[in-house]
């Protein structure tokens, strides 16, 4: 199928013509369509394949008749970080430069009286994440009864942020007569329940997760003990031919821990997380678009839909506690059909999460070996000997274990800034899934346990039987 047979409109088809693509996505095929029609959509889709262009561009087309009142947006797309929100206005800028259609970002760490003015003088388009919208709305800056046109983007985030009361509160603003396109990289029973609360006779696309993630990225997990996890890092880095890297850790402080030791090491980093003042995570993230900074540490918030065109490689310094945020990071790499690597590292405390990856992605990975695993393993002796050792534990502000210890409360996700506010109420299942360390959605019961990491070699019945694979014996030579 070509573009032009979506019912697109000429401008908006020389906008994607100039982009390049040749062909729309899945995602694109089933959804504009109905959009055009204005019909509701409820999408299932991840980042990565081609979600943004599937609503923004028949919103340019809705939204070409019509004029936009002081303070009263025609259209309103909410996301659940600022970093989403602002690629999807840079979608718009980008696909509608041959429409005129005004936009308002709203999103923490920008100005209040800029984002005012652009209110005042009235937008077709309002971006914003939830909390921000909210201030704006309590603070009589923007009326939302002229909104026709809705989208929840990743709706399933905003659900584990805690943000689905702020969107229910912003959806009861909204005139009952309106167009609402709801999209989720996953489609759970909660996220249906949602749907059907804010979504009238929907037309259902999806697009399927697995092939969306297995097709062109070759991945494989590297079985190491906690010690090991950082010269492992570094070998594969040096190993492999790396054009530019998304490094992901679990939590916040390991980003800043592991950026740190690899610039230490030599190596052309950057970091992104939530804690970081918005112009120093736009700047760090401008260097890694443009090459200047090849390998990004970061979180799974802070890099949420993140798209940089043409990333080699992933590797997950922490396993992710979430199954679906695996597909979310391996998305990163392997885009429009390129080729991509992406690397697990696992500790033995980190097993209990395999099972359910593998699940969601439909097949067992396969386990890696690193040459030079020696080398490895020394420095991974003599980092616990030293952390052994009284008085020579880790710096000030460093973890004892900061390459894999797992309390409960570490491993609730961390938000950015502006989203704090929402996430202190997190859902009630969320809040009890992180008591129990069990971040699993699909709450099923897990194998491994938290003890100390030994050797992967017969750790018992309860270890899938991949896991047994030995795991020295098949390091490379
Ligand atoms: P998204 O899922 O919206 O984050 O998009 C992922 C990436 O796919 C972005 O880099 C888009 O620019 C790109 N993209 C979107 N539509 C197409 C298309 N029809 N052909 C090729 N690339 C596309």
């Amino acid at each position: 199928m070509k573009f032009a047979d979506l019912g697109l409109s000429p401008e908006v088809l020389k906008a994607v013509e100039e982009t390049g693509y040749e062909s729309p996505t899945p995602i694109q095929e089933k959804a504009i369509p109905y959009v055009l029609m204005g019909r509701d959509v409820l999408g299932t889709a991840q980042t990565g394949t081609g979600k943004t262009a599937s609503f923004t561009l028949p919103m340019i087309d809705i939204l070409a008749s019509g004029q936009a009142k002081a303070r009263m947006p025609r259209s309103l797309i909410l996301e659940p970080t600022r970093e989403l929100a602002a690629q999807v206005a840079d979608n718009f800028e980008n696909y509608g430069k041959y429409s005129k259609l005004s936009m308002a970002l709203l999103i923490g760490g920008m100005s209040f009286s800029d984002q005012d003015a652009k209110l005042d003088k009235g937008v077709d388009v309002l971006i914003a994440t939830p909390g921000r919208l909210l201030d704006h709305v309590e603070r009589g800056k923007v009326l939302l009864n002229g909104v026709k046109t809705l989208v929840i983007d990743e709706a399933d985030r905003m659900m584990d942020m805690g943000f689905i009361p702020d969107v229910e509160r912003i959806v009861s603003l909204l005139p009952p007569l309106r167009q609402t396109l709801f999209f989720s990289a996953t489609m759970s029973k909660e996220m249906r329940k949602l749907a059907d609360m804010f979504l009238l006779n929907p037309k259902e696309v999806a697009v399927s997760l697995p092939t969306s993630t297995a097709a062109t990225v070759t991945q494989g997990l590297l079985m190491v003990q906690k010690s090991e996890k950082r010269p492992a890092l570094r070998k594969l880095l040096q190993q492999e031919k790396v054009k530019n890297a998304f490094i992901f850790c679990n939590r916040k402080k390991d980003v800043d821990i592991l950026l740190g030791s690899l610039t230490k090491h030599g190596f052309n980093a950057g970091g992104l997380h939530g804690d970081m003042s918005q112009s120093h995570r736009m700047e760090t993230l401008d260097k890694f678009k443009s090459g200047e900074i090849k390998l990004l540490v970061c979180s799974d918030v802070a890099a949420r839909g993140i798209d940089v065109s043409s990333v080699s490689h992933v590797f997950n310094f922490d396993v992710p506690t979430h199954s679906e945020d695996y597909i979310h990071r391996i998305g990163r790499t392997g885009r429009a059909g390129q080729e991509g690597h992406a690397y697990t590292i696992v500790t033995k405390s980190e097993t209990k999460y395999l099972d359910g990856i593998q699940k969601l992605v439909g097949r067992e990975l396969p386990i890696i070996t690193l040459e030079g695993m020696e080398e490895v393993v020394k420095e991974g002796a003599a980092i616990s000997e030293r952390e052994k050792k009284p008085g020579r534990g880790p710096r000030r502000g460093q973890r004892r274990s900061d390459e894999g210890a797992s309390s409960a409360k570490s491993a609730q996700k961390e938000t950015a800034p502006d989203e704090k506010k929402q996430s202190s109420r997190p859902s009630k299942k969320y809040e009890k899934n992180a008591e129990k360390g069990n971040n699993d959605r699909s709450s099923r019961s897990h194998h491994a346990n938290d003890e100390p990491d030994t050797p992967v070699i017969g750790l018992g019945e309860n270890i899938p039987a991949f896991f047994k694979i030995p795991l020295r014996k098949s390091a490379g030579k």
